[in-house]
């Protein structure tokens, strides 16, 4: 079910779970500020997920986070996108926040998408 809303940030989410180890997940990349994974139902051939170590929800929340948090993170999304093989290929990266977007949960995170054309980067909205 998706997020609604603004919610504080819950503890017991799934992502939560896989970074105290207590969910395992398929780990392509770890450091000190961010986890990469591959998505439990891939969307695409390659598909995977980076978080940040630390309790935010959305995108909004992290960008008060603590700068070197900040940085780690996103040199390490791109750091996984490239160690991915998909620098010629090419891909998509990709956060969802919210009901409109289908935030499932409740932790900020980014897909990283590629292997296939993605086609369009937003569907149309129904009739
Ligand atoms: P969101 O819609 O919140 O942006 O995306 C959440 C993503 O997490 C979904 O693509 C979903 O497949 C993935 N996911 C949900 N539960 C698990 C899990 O337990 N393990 C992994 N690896 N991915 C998960």
């Amino acid at each position: 079910m998706a997020v609604s809303g603004k919610p504080p940030y819950d503890d017991s989410n799934i992502f939560a779970r896989i970074l105290r180890g207590e969910i395992p997940a398929k780990t392509v990349h770890e450091d000190a500020h961010a986890l990469a994974f591959h998505d439990i139902n891939p969307q695409a051939p390659v598909h995977v997920l980076v978080i940040p170590k630390g309790r935010f929800v959305s995108l909004v929340d992290f960008a008060a986070a603590d700068p070197a948090l900040q940085a780690g993170f996103w040199a390490a999304v791109a750091k996984v996108a490239r160690d991915l093989g998909l620098e010629e290929s090419g891909y998509r990266v990709l956060t969802n926040m919210g009901p409109d977007a289908g935030q499932e949960v409740p932790h900020f995170h980014v897909h990283i998408f590629g292997g296939r054309r993605l086609g369009r980067m937003v569907p149309p909205a129904a009739a």
